[in-house]
């Protein structure tokens, strides 16, 4: 079998020019769409993805302010920045971007927070509403997990579905929110892999989503013929040669790429359905975070 490969970045463009019409409609209204990244220090991820953050809005004409405190910053200090956030009219959504200097609690930062403009799903009350059902905010990743599959017509009622990870802000909430649906939910980690049991688990998956964080976890023994797996990890790895060597770059250091967390290759013989890295989960991320930063400013405007 060779697995159909899902055009993530065809679905995000799709979803960019809904959302877009959306905008001016919100605006029309009198709302105001805005994003604020909070970045603490200097983190690379972090910065990449402020990045991000920064250019989309920029190409779908929402406002962006970036707040970015220096490593040293004192956390009384960034919670008020989050504070004085929470009081701007022209942001509707507020995310942090982790990680935090050591010094700086996650909870102190995240807890100051309006809850209403929580548009990745940080805060505990959001968290709390999405594990009861009553999702004001999905989380970004989870909920471009859900929109593949939405869009794959996938039937979730008595689906086994697998995930590997149980982070936070990813493994725990994508579980939630297909148990919110009526899968059958098994949540595997770190822990499963030690008790040498993943296998077990993931190769009765009828749907398997993996967000480890570790390049070729999953290859085709551990998964079922005709499974659908989404790939939620983003690992940077050596570029090797046909003999397994790194392939070098001009300065003499070795060249990157970027991969998920499944080997591409075996799995993709053996699957129905699969998505891509680069290219895959995270484009449509970033359009479910802009979806969410709408909602807020509808609800923050009284419209909904
Ligand atoms: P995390 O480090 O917080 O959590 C990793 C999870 O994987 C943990 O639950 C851990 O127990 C589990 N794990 C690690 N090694 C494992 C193994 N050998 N076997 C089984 N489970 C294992 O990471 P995270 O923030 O949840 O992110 C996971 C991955 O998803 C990362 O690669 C991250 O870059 C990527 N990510 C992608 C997007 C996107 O939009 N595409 C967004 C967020 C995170």
């Amino acid at each position: 079998m060779s697995a159909k490969v899902i055009d993530c970045v065809a679905i995000a463009n799709q979803i960019k020019e809904e959302l877009q019409k959306d905008i001016e409609n919100v605006k029309e209204q009198g709302a105001a769409v805005g994003i604020a990244t909070v970045l603490v220090g200097n983190d690379f991820g972090a910065r990449m993805y402020r990045g991000q953050v920064e250019r989309f809005c920029g190409e779908m004409g929402v406002e962006y302010i970036n707040a970015n405190p220096p490593e040293d910053a004192h956390e009384n200090d960034v919670v008020q920045i989050v504070k004085d956030l929470n009081n701007d009219k022209k942001v509707s959504g507020i995310l942090p971007l982790r990680p935090f200097p050591e010094h700086i609690s996650d909870y102190a930062i995240i807890n100051s927070i309006d809850v209403n403009k929580d548009i990745d799903c940080f805060h505990p009350y959001n968290m709390g509403k999405l594990t009861l059902g009553e999702v004001t905010f999905a989380p970004a990743t989870p909920s471009a997990c859900i929109e593949i599959m939405d869009r794959e017509k996938i039937n979730f009622e008595g689906a086994e579905i697998v995930v590997v990870g149980h982070s936070n802000i990813v493994g725990k909430p994508i579980s939630i929110l297909c148990l919110n649906r009526n899968a059958t939910i098994s949540t595997t980690h770190i822990f499963t892999s030690m008790a040498g049991n993943l296998e077990k688990h993931t190769r009765g998956a009828d749907i398997l989503i993996v967000a480890a964080g570790k390049a070729s976890l999953i290859t085709a023994d551990h998964i079922k013929e005709g499974a659908f797996v989404i790939d939620v990890g983003i690992n940077r790895v050596k570029m090797l040669d046909e003999s397994g060597n790194p392939i070098l770059n001009e300065k003499g250091k070795p060249k990157t790429k970027t991969v998920g967390d499944i080997d591409f290759e075996s799995v993709s013989q053996k699957a129905a359905k699969v998505t891509p890295v680069p290219g895959g989960v995270g484009a449509i991320t970033n359009m479910m975070l802009m979806k969410n930063a709408i909602k807020a400013a509808r609800i923050q405007s009284g419209l909904v």
